[in-house]
């Protein structure tokens, strides 16, 4: 179903079943010549469906269409392949397009997962549950890569890129100034906290994360369209909001850790999360890689600060406070 939100910009409501985040907005702009539409769902039949249902109802044509996708996460891109016509501009993130490189391979983040603890018969099983795997792209479009401060114009919008790293390193929101329209993505949600993971040292996903809050914090706006659930937040008080909740996981972090030295899968199998199981044992394998990656941000995030030791003399990696 799709509904109207301003004139010419709809959204419509893509299920994402048994994910915790429920369902993605897609957002529609109808143009004159062309129209934009942002974000798709998983290359999932169900998705696929309520995409054509509420295009229908839109009365969209997509050989006249385009796509812009704000990060490479597949409830936002897998569907791009099989709505786009041979006129389809598919605008992307220069950053986050590397990850669809033909010649990347999973490897270098399974060595990462097992020398932070991962257990490594239970990897491959999070790897085959992973629905960044399972309802990603069939097949990578030709993309019109983004850069920061480049524009989309679609009808009445002017839509200038917004480079927000964190929540992915090429995550991208689009600003109308004119409107005072933010999509923010999935850097910003109202009901849910964007998930901050990290799955190499080198990238201190946390730390981009809180300067791309700062980033948009100041742009004048009036509302946010967000990747998933509500738009009927404020985005100055949304942003106050998410740091303290990153402040407050942090000091968790610390806490769990203690006086004791250990590795970020012990670290995230002692922290609290939101989720229906009683054990950290009773955590689905996708959970547990998630929960893992988070607690990983975390750490390097109180690395940075210099507030924790990282010792990687032994075959997995450990964590002391300082
Ligand atoms: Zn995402």
């Amino acid at each position: 179903m799709a509904d109207e939100i301003k004139k010419s910009l709809y959204r419509i409501v893509v299920p994402l079943p048994n994910s915790p985040l429920k369902d993605l907005n897609s957002y529609v702009i109808k143009g004159e010549d062309r129209n934009l539409i942002i974000d798709t769902g998983f290359n999932r039949s169900v998705c696929f469906e309520a995409m054509q249902k509420g295009l229908a109802e839109l009365d969209i044509d997509l050989n006249k269409t385009d796509f812009m996708l704000t990060h490479m996460h597949s409830d936002h891109t897998g569907l791009v392949p099989r709505l786009a016509s041979e006129t389809s501009k598919v605008y992307f993130s220069r950053i986050d397009a590397k990850v669809f490189d033909k010649d990347v391979s999973w490897q270098p983040l399974i060595d990462f997962a097992e020398v932070n603890g991962f257990p490594a018969g239970e990897l491959q099983k999070a790897l085959a549950s992973h629905p960044g795997l399972k309802y990603s792209p069939e097949e990578i479009p030709v993309f019109t890569l983004l850069d920061d401060g480049d524009v989309i114009e679609c009808g009445p919008y002017r839509l200038q890129c917004v480079a927000t790293p964190g929540h992915t390193q090429g995550h991208i929101c689009l600003y109308e100034e004119d409107k005072k329209i933010l999509f923010s993505g999935d850097h910003i949600l109202f009901d849910i906290t964007p998930h901050i993971e990290s799955w190499a040292y080198d990238t201190n996903s946390l730390a981009d994360y809180m300067a791309s809050l700062d980033k948009v914090y100041h742009l004048p706006v009036n509302l946010v369209l967000p990747g998933h659930r509500n738009f009927l937040g404020d985005l100055k008080s949304r942003i106050d909001e998410l740091k303290i909740h990153h402040h407050e996981r942090a000091d968790e972090v610390l806490d769990v850790l203690g006086r004791e030295t250990l590795n970020a899968y012990e670290i995230a199998a002692r922290m609290t999360w939101d989720i229906d199981c009683e054990t950290w044992e009773d955590f689905p394998i996708a959970q547990k890689w998630f929960a893992t990656g988070e607690a990983i941000a975390h750490l390097r995030y109180l690395e940075g600060e210099g507030r924790i030791a990282r010792n990687t003399d032994k075959k997995i990696i450990t964590f002391r406070a300082k």
